[in-house]
């Protein structure tokens, strides 16, 4: 069997990411998603092993230490990482798999392993971008301006991916992220 593609999805937080890797998740059973690691508190409504592994600072150290990690960072004050070994099984398994990080991560999993696919998901403009990062409402004035600050840091680097998708209308933006995925397969033929 054909090995999976590795997709990595960036984008400045309340670009609208996880929305849409939800959405493209449930269209294709199989794509499997990679649930990072991150020293964050849990967001309300957020699951354990669902949105993220909630780990201690100690716990994703020692990971990060044993060589764990396909790639990680720190962003605001907390380390987000992908854990290797749940990724590398699915691709040889033939899943397609889909990171959900930062562009610091993102040109990390090019290095390591080039054939990975980078896409930027960008908002249609900076002012949507913060009525949606206000709208989402879990974090604190203090962490949403931090926020918003590394999100024009984020947006500086969209020229950098492979390919760039504009998540106006949600339904357009998901069927942009699926034909991208298309292209890609039929790369192979
Ligand atoms: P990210 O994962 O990039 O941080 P989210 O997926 O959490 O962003 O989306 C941020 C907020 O914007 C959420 O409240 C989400 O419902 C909303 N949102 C996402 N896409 C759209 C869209 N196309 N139009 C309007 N609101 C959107
Ligand atoms: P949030 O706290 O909003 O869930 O995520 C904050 C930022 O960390 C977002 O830009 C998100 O894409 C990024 N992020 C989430 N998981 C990872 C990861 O495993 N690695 C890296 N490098 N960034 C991540």
């Amino acid at each position: 069997m054909a090995k999976g593609k590795l997709y990595v999805i960036s984008g400045p937080s309340g670009a609208g990411k996880g929305t849409i890797c939800k959405k493209v998740l449930e269209a294709d059973d199989n794509i499997r998603f990679s649930v990072s690691m991150t020293t964050r508190n849990p967001r309300k409504g957020e699951k354990e092993a669902v949105d993220y592994f909630f780990v201690s600072k100690e716990a994703f150290e020692k990971l990060l230490s044993e060589g764990g990690l396909l790639e990680h960072n720190l962003y605001v004050n907390n380390y987000y990482g992908t854990p290797r070994k749940q990724v590398i099984q699915w691709l040889e398994e033939g899943h397609d798999v889909i990171l959900e990080i930062d562009y610091h991560g993102a040109f990390q999993v090019r290095e390591s392993y080039p054939e990975a696919i980078l896409v930027f998901i960008l908002p249609p403009s900076v002012e949507e971008l913060k009525a949606r990062i206000i709208g989402r409402g879990s974090e604190s004035e203090e962490i949403m301006n931090k926020r918003l600050e590394e999100a024009m840091n984020d947006l500086a680097q969209a020229d950098k991916y492979d390919y760039r998708v504009v998540n106006e209308n949600l339904d357009a933006a998901v069927a942009e992220v699926q034909q991208i995925m298309m292209i890609e397969k039929s790369k192979e033929a």
